[in-house]
């Protein structure tokens, strides 16, 4: 790091943007919140906010992790947009022509769980680790992974909270995902639990029957991506993984799941080291955001 190193960053969400200005999450110069109202006026806020900052002292660039989902191929038509999100008004939006054009810095440019995964994988959880996996449960259910040092785009980008799974006997619930129905995120998302609660999951207790169920559930999905990635950490966040005693439960199901198949240290005893929380509270977006600003500085 030198000391002129300063960028802009922006973790864009369905109903914040967080803006930061500065270089690393021990030198945070500046930060903002924003509601997200419609692109125009919210991408205007973005842009005040960092121009008052880009004159006082230059921002060598811009990173954005997006909610999408988003178009991050450089060769298409609709790199830099937000695409087919039901948000409305948000369908199909440029954001970072906007922002470069203003600007007039190099943007680079995830949606929101690869940026987190980044942030992990540097600042977090997931420092030292490779591959490694970020999934987030909150509203919604997605996964970032990184391998060889890079975040894994793909055709468009992984779509991990989308995975089908098997019925746990006795469960007769039918989902909330408008695409599948019981995919992973029809069933634990925070209004998957909702839907089988009857109310908020913030609400539940955690001794509710539910968790055990939701953990289940995760921890078949964590069979499968371990088993496919064969990552070396899985670093969960978001707000539904906080509540009730799911981080052990997730581990137990896991452990119960692979039943002895895969034979390295990390999976004896209860996977303490192998699945865990984010350890970037929250901020893991906004601080991928910076790095992702420092890549584009350097492209
Ligand atoms: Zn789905």
């Amino acid at each position: 790091m030198t000391i002129d190193e300063r960028y802009g960053a922006i973790e864009g969400g369905g109903t914040k943007f967080v803006l930061v200005v500065g270089s690393s999450p021990t030198a945070i110069d500046a930060q903002e919140v924003i509601p997200t109202t419609t692109p125009a006026e919210t991408l205007q806020r973005c842009i005040d906010f960092f121009q008052l900052y880009h004159a006082h002292r230059p921002l060598q660039a811009l990173g954005v992790g997006m909610f999408g989902p988003v178009d991050l191929h450089p060769d298409s038509t609709t790199y830099g947009f937000i695409t087919s999100t039901p948000k409305a008004g948000w369908g199909f939006t440029d954001i970072v022509g906007p922002l470069q054009r203003a600007l007039n810095i190099p943007v680079g440019w995830e949606n929101d769980v690869n940026a987190a995964a980044i942030g992990e994988a540097h600042w977090g959880a997931a420092r030292g680790c490779d591959p490694a996996i970020y999934l987030t449960v909150g509203t919604g259910v997605g996964g970032g992974v990184i391998a060889g040092g890079r975040v894994l785009h793909g055709l468009i980008h992984p779509e991990m909270g989308h995975v089908l799974l098997p019925r746990i006997s006795g469960d007769e619930f039918e989902g909330v995902c408008p695409f599948h129905g019981r995919c992973l995120e029809g069933l634990v998302s925070g209004p998957a639990i909702a839907a089988r609660a009857g109310r908020a999951a913030g609400t539940l207790s955690a001794d509710d029957p539910v968790w055990e169920l939701v953990a289940a559930y995760l921890g078949m999905a964590l069979m499968d991506f371990s088993l496919i990635l064969s990552p070396q950490r899985i670093v969960l966040g978001g707000g539904v993984i906080g509540r009730g005693q799911l981080l052990p439960g997730i581990r137990a199901a896991l452990q119960r799941h692979l039943n002895n198949y895969l034979v390295h240290p990390l999976f004896q005893a209860d996977l303490a080291d192998y699945v865990v929380l984010s350890a970037l509270a929250g901020r893991a977006g906004v601080y991928g955001a910076l790095e992702i600003a420092r890549n584009a500085a350097r492209a």
